[in-house]
């Protein structure tokens, strides 16, 4: 039984063709595709046949924030039923490697990330009809109102909360965040949840501001009109546009003593005011995917704790992907772009 996949063959050569899922094991569930949100890293390889060094060397399905529904299970499945509405947690770290024995999982060297072209042969996503994954993978969701479009964004909400816990404690903090794009609005919904006391989001385009604030931030600022008011005022800034003015923005806006978290993807040299970081004792720490935050970001999502709903821009079906990636691409229009099965 072959499911129509969304396929990429080289930076700007997408085809919608059939693959045929792998075979259910004992402890393996087929998925059809309830939601799957077109992220960065995703664009990244449609437009440029690679993510940052992770480069597409043979056809690689893209997509890693999905949620499911169980079509089949194998004969030892425990964890879900068919019919079952499903989280896809799409981190499989070896569990053997040093940073992996240590507990960061998100450092492993051996790392299985679906839908990433970091290993050969690269790791097949979940922008398909349908896919199998291992029943520890999945999380069922129950609350019939939670929609399965939510359920997609629990991935991109648990890099939110991981870029949160590198932050350390927020209780009573005030806290930047610079870009409203997804992640942004993530960390802004995570650092909400740690009991920050205040959070601004600076963005350069109003429609991002409109989503930060939508989603509960206290306050938008145009980081390329008004960066100056920023300066000095925060204990915690969490850089998540990938821009080097927004970093630089970062460097200024904490006071002395305070901590910049780098989550967005920066071009690979950027300017960097390193002599404020010394003279003012900054902490610059990096944030990369998640590491046991994505249990968390399920219940935050079933409970609507963390409400994302205001951040799935469009829904389109998988057959239309090649338009899906060019609006996700478009910030004027867009914040998730999520295709669905029909
Ligand atoms: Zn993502
Ligand atoms: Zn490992």
């Amino acid at each position: 039984m072959s499911a129509l996949s969304v396929t990429l063959h080289g930076a700007r050569d997408l085809r919608v063709e059939p693959r045929v899922p792998r075979e259910l094991g004992p402890h393996d569930v087929r998925l059809r595709l309830g939601a799957g949100g077109i992220c960065g890293s995703d664009l990244h390889y449609w437009q440029h046949g690679r993510a940052g060094a992770f480069v597409i060397r043979e056809p690689l399905v893209p997509g890693h924030e999905a949620s499911g529904v169980v079509q089949a299970i194998g004969a030892e499945v425990t964890r879900v039923k068919p019919g079952d509405r499903v989280a896809i947690d799409p981190s499989h770290p070896c569990g053997v490697c040093a940073r992996c024995r240590e507990g960061r999982m998100n450092l492993c060297e051996r790392m299985h990330f679906v839908g990433s072209a970091s290993v050969f042969p690269h790791a097949q996503g979940l922008f398909a009809q349908a896919f199998v994954m291992h029943e520890r993978q999945l999380t069922a969701v129950t609350e019939p109102e939670v929609s399965l479009g939510e359920i997609a964004c629990a991935e991109p909400l648990s890099v939110g909360l991981h870029a949160v816990r590198r932050a350390g404690h927020l209780l009573g903090a005030r806290v930047l965040v610079t870009g409203g794009g997804t992640i942004g609005c993530m960390a802004a919904l995570a650092a909400r949840l740690a009991g920050a006391a205040e959070i601004t989001v600076a963005d350069i385009a109003e429609r991002a501001l409109e989503m930060a604030r939508a989603v509960g931030a206290d306050a938008g600022v145009r980081g390329d009109r008004d960066a100056a008011s920023l300066a000095d005022r925060f204990d915690v800034a969490i850089e998540a546009a990938g821009a080097p003015a927004a970093l630089t923005t970062c460097v200024a806006a904490v006071r002395r003593g305070g901590r910049i978290v780098q989550v967005g993807t920066l071009p690979e040299e950027v300017p960097f005011p390193a002599n404020r970081v010394m003279a003012r004792e900054l902490d610059y720490v990096g944030a990369f995917r998640a590491n046991g935050e994505f249990d968390l970001a399920v219940a935050a999502i079933r409970t609507r704790r963390a409400d994302v709903r205001p951040l799935i821009s469009a829904q389109l079906p998988l057959a239309r992907a090649e338009e899906a990636f060019a609006l996700a691409a478009d910030r004027s229009r867009s914040t998730k772009v999520q295709l669905i099965y029909e």
